[in-house]
């Protein structure tokens, strides 16, 4: 077990470091004409101490947040760069001074003119954590194990080294507790190494889609590449000084709870193909949602003898150019990689269960422009307080657009008037896109809420694929794979199958064989239905956590980095229970687990994904929906602050 002791560095810019501002008033004005606006004023009335700047004819209006500059008008947009442009000019002459940080009732100001809603008071400590204005980083541990418990023996077993997993190594490093992570693969990065598909990026903007203590103000793109990520991942793990203390190439293949020893035995199988075994006190499961690729049960499917992949496991070398492909699925990793090999394929045939709604997204594929990256790098705080913007509109922001209105008349199959306006905006898109191929309109639009499956993004990408005359949409039913092709009411042959079907969701911590407490079986006591106290402890097996657990995942609204770094601090926080009180462990109540369930499931009916009867990886095979969080992410952050030791067995 390897020892950590250094405190390790969160890579923050510290936002005074932004170099003066020498660029000539048209320089300036050129800059902002490339400006993302709603951010743009609150990050001047914060550098300058100008509150005046946030002007009510210049404030998002919180209904129209999803639309390109959060639906301000053309008039608006030039209000709001002209008093930019002075503000930035003031600040340039008076020689870039920063004004004192502003009042707590200063910032809820701020605050609430970006999100374009007043009221935000609760939400003001989540969101100054969130924005991390000066390099703060608030969710890190504020104790460590040697002032707490300096004779204590305590180890710690990560499994993973994906987003969450590098997290909590560097977590447990700066409480300077003893950790290994055991890591199937041969790098870092998880989803972010394993899926090279072509097109593979983020749909969530990377400045929201990172650690909000390891900001990156100049991504190259707004969404970032599969490449790009990994490196970002990588980059951290170096920074954080992790590496070190991972096992590469070695799988975790049981754990089991020695109720005696109060200790997990962690068998775990390396590269040369033998078991070894530690022993740690807490285990942290960081395996991730979708890390084992799926593949549908479709009878014959083993008998292919042409190409087939999963687009998790791209083969790179698979002769698509100019053959007859087939793709299976039209979800999140199809929309990505169909537009980028129909090109290629002789004849691609897209097979279709349900469609999927298309967000448009016309940056989705764009550079950040030259005046927007100028304005992050010499604007204090604005590539902050856009984050937070980002934070804002694609997460509690949005929330309130997928959630069932039981008064609604929902027989257009929308769930609530603005889930019905996002129909409304969504089918004219579609029907733009296929103006020219009317025929495919019945198969491309949706007839299930926006919102019960992942929403994609698209840029025209999709139809330009869709319309290609090589290209073919087949929404019958897969009845049969034989050696030569994909038999549905009129078989076919094909050179090479693609996978896009997604990953085993529901088959949380599979395949581990995980004992707890009294010998007994987490799969067994799960029986196909995954459930956890807030997706990370479970009744029976202490000192087990989980990251990315049971009921952790969104669907429209936010990116599950924030679920990681509010998880791994409540991880810590039981750490710390233990630690602090001489305790050999901890395991969650049944009834405090059942009640928080029965409320998820209550809340999971009510939101578009439950409500919908639409197949999708949200639910299990049971039908309930044991992948998503239902409530708003202000409540994760507020449950998962510390633990309440009042809803644990503590021995
Ligand atoms: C194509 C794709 C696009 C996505 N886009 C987004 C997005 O835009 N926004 C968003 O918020 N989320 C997105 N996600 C979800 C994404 O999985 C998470 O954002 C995040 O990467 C999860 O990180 P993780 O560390 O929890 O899990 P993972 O990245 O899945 O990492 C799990 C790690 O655990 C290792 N592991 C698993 N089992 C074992 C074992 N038994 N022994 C040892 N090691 C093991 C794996 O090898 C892997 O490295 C996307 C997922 C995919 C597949």
């Amino acid at each position: 077990m390897s020892s950590s002791t250094a405190a390790a560095r969160s890579p923050t810019r510290d936002v005074s470091d932004a170099p003066a501002i020498t660029a000539t008033d048209d320089e300036l004005r050129g800059f902002l004409a490339e400006a993302e606006i709603p951010p743009l004023l609150p990050a001047l009335a914060y550098v300058t101490g100008d509150l005046s700047l946030l002007r009510d004819d210049v404030r998002p209006d919180p209904h129209l947040l999803a639309l390109p500059q959060g639906g301000m008008s053309a008039d608006q947009a030039a209000t709001a760069r002209e008093l930019a442009l002075d503000a930035l000019v003031r600040f340039r002459d008076g020689g870039c001074v920063r004004a004192a940080p502003p009042s707590h009732a200063e910032l809820l100001h701020l605050v609430e003119h970006v999100v374009g809603e007043s009221g935000m008071d609760d939400y003001l400590p989540l969101l100054e954590e969130e924005l991390a204005l000066r390099g703060d980083d608030r969710r890190g541990p504020q104790w460590r194990k040697a002032d707490v418990a300096p004779e204590t023996n305590f180890r710690v077993v990560v499994i993973g080294a994906g987003m969450s997993g590098i997290l909590t190594a560097h977590r447990l490093a700066q409480a300077g507790i003893d950790y290994t992570v055991v890591e199937k693969n041969d790098d870092v990065g998880g989803t972010w190494y394993e899926n090279t598909y072509p097109g593979c990026r983020v749909d969530n903007p990377n400045h929201n889609y990172s650690y909000s203590f390891a900001q990156r103000h100049d991504w190259p793109l707004h969404y970032s590449d599969q490449r790009v990520l990994h490196e970002y991942f990588r980059d951290c793990a170096r920074d954080f000084g992790v590496l070190p203390h991972i096992r590469f190439g070695t799988e975790v293949r049981s754990l089991t709870w020695d109720d005696g020893a109060a200790t997990w035995s962690v068998v775990v199988r390396g590269p040369d193909g033998n078991d070894d075994t530690l022993v740690a006190n807490a285990v942290v499961s960081a395996v991730g949602q979708l890390n084992r690729p799926h593949f549908p049960e479709i009878p014959g499917i083993d008998s292919f003898a042409g190409v087939s992949f999963h687009s998790a496991q791209w083969d790179h070398d698979a002769p698509i150019d100019g053959a007859r492909v087939a793709v299976i699925g039209t979800g999140a990793s199809s929309v990505q990689f169909t537009p980028e090999i129909a090109p290629r394929a002789g004849q691609l045939f897209v097979f279709q269960r349900t469609p999927p709604w298309l967000g448009p997204s016309p940056d989705y594929h764009e550079a950040v422009p030259e005046g927007q990256r100028w304005l992050y790098a010499h604007v204090p705080t604005y590539s902050e307080w856009n984050r937070f913007w980002m934070f804002w509109r694609m997460g509690d922001g949005s929330i309130r657009g997928v959630r069932v209105d039981p008064d609604w008349d929902s027989s257009n199959g929308t769930v609530n008037v603005v889930n019905d306006l996002m129909r409304t905006m969504f089918v004219s898109y579609l029907e733009r896109e296929f103006a020219e191929r009317p025929d495919l309109l019945p198969h491309v639009v949706p007839t299930y809420p926006p919102g019960a499956k992942r929403l994609l993004r698209d840029n025209g990408v999709w139809a330009g694929a869709l319309t290609r005359d090589n290209v073919e949409l087949v929404s019958h039913e897969i009845r049969e794979i034989t050696p030569t092709g994909i038999v549905t009411v009129d078989g076919t042959a094909y050179d090479v199958i693609v996978y896009g079907t997604g990953f085993q969701a529901s088959n949380f911590l599979t395949p581990m064989q995980v004992t707890g407490s009294g010998g007994i079986d987490l799969h067994e006591q799960w029986a196909g239905d995954a459930r956890a106290y807030l997706g990370i402890t479970i009744p029976g097996f202490p000192n087990l956590f989980c990251l990315y657990g049971p009921n952790t995942n969104i669907v429209i609204n936010g990116s599950i980095i924030y679920f990681s770094e509010c998880g791994v601090r409540y991880i810590l926080g039981c750490m710390e229970l233990l630690l602090r009180g001489q305790h050999a462990s901890l395991d969650v109540r049944k009834d405090v687990h059942d009640e928080f369930n029965e409320r998820v499931d209550a809340e999971n009916r009510m939101m578009a994904w439950g409500w919908s009867d639409v197949p999708s990886w949200y639910k299990n095979d049971q039908g309930r929906v044991a992948q998503n969080w239902p409530f708003t992410l202000l409540e994760y952050w507020q449950r998962t602050l510390a633990p309440d030791p009042d809803d644990y067995v503590v021995a």
